[in-house]
């Protein structure tokens, strides 16, 4: 039962009009289908202005208040007979219908007003109604007096008008909410199409994990009709590894209430086969209650096999730079021997010395290359060795700096040297270490033409941290990341001869990050360098 509007409490309040609302006969309503072509057009002028003089004196006799109340109303107030014809119209009225005044619509046909289409359906709930009850009506189409179509909604009840059975009727216009609607409707269907016909597989997980819900493209990918998998447990339908992640998304998702992306499943199709999928959820919630997930869920069995071709590409790349790496350390080897031994001859006359340095100095750098590969290959193929142990950073800092103390005064730079005499010991391979301190070390050097170096380590909380500083060309902010990567060489803007391969950075990081350190890079163009290297202690 709906509950009485505002305005039908105040008029029952007055005891002068409780005989409006008196149980209502229906004697009219079944005449009404055999006259509804009448027009009840006699005595109207008469009987309109005694049915609305006898109202309203009605209403004066209860004081003034109710009838302005009726008449300030918002909601338009409609007292028609059994026949549809208006015996009463509030001002309201007038405005909904776009009456010129109420006065002169009084005693015309409502049903001229409502749209064909509701005819039928108007007749039986206004017109052959057999309770006194107030309820809800449908809603209508009318055709206003002006021509143009809006809608209304209406809420009605029985009284005794003027002795007679007659229909009160609250109106509201409606147009507004009834656009909304219809085009929350069209949202609805847009949706439901994309869903439908979306290539993702789309479905619904309910609270208790059973599929509520499965696109033609799930149904699709997992080969499985919809009858046959709706109401069964998802659980069901990945295989036995694929379920506890599953699980732990499930209530992930569903404690804290988040979307989960990006979570690679198997599935197991109704052939028997195994695709592997990835999913993405989100939770359904409304108003607090958890309803299940939705998911949408992509077959990745192609990119699965480009992602393994692509590692077995790396691998076979990574197998020949290893080979390629060692089959030319070998000759070099020897090369090698024999330029030390021209330069360390004494009979060696001081121009063939001389092109003997420039060799040994290239095959140097040959060799660092062959190293770098070699590290790299070593890397990717997770084969690199590292023997940890106790070790004190003090020590091995200060050999390095005493290996570069020549070259770096050769070329006339400061060597500003601030190591903590009390750094305590960290668990790690002296040798890898050593060769990540030389390198950020060494582009230092190569990085600066004037000022100083400066290397820095202490303690900090529980960590050694050590900086290796420079005042050179810098590093433009945005590549300070990039310069870890394999073979990045930044952009220096300087027409600068960059001796180098680009791997020493990203072999440097790789070894930090096994030591469960981390090495980041300060700087700016033209401002110098800060890297800093934090090493946990022991
Ligand atoms: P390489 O020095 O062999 O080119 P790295 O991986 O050691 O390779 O360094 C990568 C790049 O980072 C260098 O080519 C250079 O552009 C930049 N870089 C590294 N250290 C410095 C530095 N101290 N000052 C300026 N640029 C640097």
């Amino acid at each position: 039962m709906v509950e009485e509007p505002e305005i039908v409490k105040l008029l029952r309040q007055s005891e002068k009009l409780e005989t409006l609302f008196s149980k209502p006969s229906i004697s009219g309503a079944q005449n009404y289908i055999e006259q509804s072509n009448n027009d009840p057009s006699e005595n109207i002028i008469e009987e309109k202005s005694i049915l609305k003089n006898n109202y309203e004196q009605t209403l004066c006799e209860d004081g003034n208040i109710y009838k302005k109340i009726v008449e300030n109303l918002i909601e338009g107030i409609l007292i028609i007979d059994f026949n549809g014809k208006i015996l009463y119209a509030n001002s309201a009225i007038a405005k909904i219908f776009k009456f010129k005044d109420v006065e002169t619509n009084i005693s015309k046909n409502v049903l001229n007003y409502i749209d064909s289409k509701y005819l039928t359906v108007f007749i039986k709930d206004q017109l052959l109604k057999d309770k006194g009850e107030v309820r809800f009506s449908n809603t209508y189409e009318i055709k206003t007096s002006n021509g143009t179509k809006i809608w209304i909604e209406g809420l009605e009840t029985k009284i005794k008008f003027k002795g007679e059975n007659a229909n009160v009727v609250f109106i509201r216009d409606v147009t507004e909410r009834r656009k909304t609607w219809e085009e929350l409707v069209k949202l609805k269907e847009k949706y439901q199409v994309l869903v439908e016909t979306s290539l993702d597989g789309i479905i619904i997980i309910d609270e208790l994990g059973r599929l509520s819900y499965v696109n033609p493209s799930f149904e699709k990918m997992c080969k499985k009709k919809k009858e046959n998998i709706l109401s069964t447990l998802f659980r069901d339908i990945i295989t036995k590894k694929s379920v506890y992640l599953y699980q732990q998304v499930y209530i992930d998702s569903r404690k804290n209430n988040k979307k989960i992306e990006n979570i690679e499943l198997e599935l197991v199709t109704g052939n028997n086969f195994t695709v592997p999928i990835e999913i993405n959820v989100a939770p359904i919630n409304q108003n607090g209650k958890f309803f299940g997930l939705l998911c949408t869920i992509r077959d990745i069995t192609e990119r699965k096999k480009i992602e393994e071709d692509i590692k077995k590409s790396e691998r076979l790349k990574t197998e020949f730079m290893n080979i390629a790496a060692h089959e030319l350390k070998s000759p070099v080897t020897p090369i090698k021997g024999y330029l030390d031994l021209i330069i360390s001859d004494k009979e060696t006359n001081k121009r063939i010395k001389k092109w003997a340095e420039i060799s040994q100095r290239n095959l140097q750098r040959l060799l660092r290359l062959v190293d770098e590969i070699l590290d790299v290959s070593r890397l990717d193929s997770d084969t690199m060795r590292f023997d940890m142990e106790k070790i004190s950073l003090n020590k091995i800092l200060n050999e390095i700096v005493e290996d570069f103390r020549l070259d770096v005064e050769a070329k006339k730079l400061d060597f500003i040297i601030k190591i903590s005499n009390n750094l305590p010991f960290i668990y790690g391979d002296k040798f890898r270490l050593s060769q990540v301190f030389k390198n950020l070390i060494g582009n230092a050097m190569k990085f600066t033409d004037n000022g100083s170096i400066t290397v820095e380590a202490k303690k900090l909380d529980k960590n050694a941290m050590i900086t290796i500083k420079d005042t050179g060309i810098g590093i433009s902010k945005d590549e300070t990341n990039k310069i870890f990567t394999k073979f990045y060489q930044s952009y220096t803007g300087h027409d600068r001869k960059n001796e180098g391969t680009g791997l020493g950075l990203f072999i440097s990081k790789e070894i930090i990050d096994k030591h469960n350190g981390k090495i980041w890079a300060e700087s700016e163009n033209e401002k110098g360098s800060e890297f800093h290297v934090k090493l946990p202690i022991l």
